[in-house]
């Protein structure tokens, strides 16, 4: 595949990284004051999109605009979903989002749903989340972190909303606390309790590096050729695992 990079900080160069020793060819590369147009795009055939929450929505936008393939896993950004995807339908190209494109996190997921359903069956289990992150990381909790705790919630049906933990907050029986660490340059990882009278059950994940990442990204950008419209990397996980237990 001819690739450009959209964002090239630490994902941009990983994705790079790997690309290059798959046998993909890196046509661009663009960060933060290089403008998105054909010119720039130099014969890409996909993009991959990673860089600040603030700045993603508008990037999908130009690159849809473009005519070209995005590949996002920009996390932060998808209060402006909805504009992206006009402009990817508007455009007859295709997109596909994650705030994690690790297949190790997809299962780790799908784990995770079935353990909060055993434990709606368990009230005496506190069900908790937590995630510890590099502390140059500018959203929290993480992208993954809310993407789990809108799981957890789904499937336990004490908890009616999740919140981010305050600092020496007590727990609230409707409430799914999700704490949160930035500290040194931990690549990501996500734990969740369940919290009995006599024990205590641990799912971790737990990521090595940011290679991770980069595999599933760049799986994404071979699967999104051909198709038109928005995507998550649920979609194409689908075709691997079949359909998971929360659909
Ligand atoms: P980073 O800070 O190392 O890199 C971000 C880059 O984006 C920087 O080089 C910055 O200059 C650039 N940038 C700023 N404005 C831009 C613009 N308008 N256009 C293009 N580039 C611009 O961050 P990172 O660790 O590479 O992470 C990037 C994003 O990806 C974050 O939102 C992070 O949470 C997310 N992330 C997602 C996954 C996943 O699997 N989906 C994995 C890791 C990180």
């Amino acid at each position: 595949m001819r690739i450009a990079l959209v964002g090239y900080g630490r994902m941009g160069r990983t994705v790079e990284e790997l690309a290059q020793a798959e046998g993909h060819e890196v046509v661009a590369r663009l960060d933060r004051d290089d403008a998105i147009g054909t010119v720039a795009l130099a014969g890409a055939e996909v993009a991959v999109e990673f860089s600040e929450p603030g700045v993603a929505a508008d990037n999908l936008v130009r690159l849809a605009e473009a005519g070209l393939d995005a590949v996002c896993g920009t996390t932060g950004w998808q209060g402006d979903l909805e504009r992206v995807s006009e402009a990817v339908e508007a455009a007859g190209t295709g997109l596909v989002h994650a705030p994690n494109f690790s297949i190790g996190v997809a299962l780790f997921s799908r784990l995770v749903c079935e353990a909060a359903r055993l434990a709606d069956a368990q009230p005496e289990y506190e069900v908790l989340l937590h995630e510890t992150h590099h502390r140059h990381k500018l959203d929290h909790p993480s992208g993954t972190a809310r993407s789990l705790a809108d799981i957890i919630v789904d499937a336990l049906g004490r908890k009616r909303r999740w919140r981010e933990e305050a600092p020496d907050e007590a727990a609230d029986p409707d409430t799914l606390l999700v704490g949160v660490t930035r500290t040194g340059e931990v690549p990501g990882t996500h734990v969740v309790s369940l919290d009995g009278p006599d024990d205590r059950i641990e799912l971790r994940h737990e990521a090595h590096g940011r290679l991770g990442f980069a595999r599933g990204a760049l799986e994404a950008a071979r699967w999104i050729r051909g198709r038109r419209g928005v995507f998550t990397l649920d979609d194409l996980l689908r075709d691997r695992f079949g359909t998971p237990p929360t659909d």
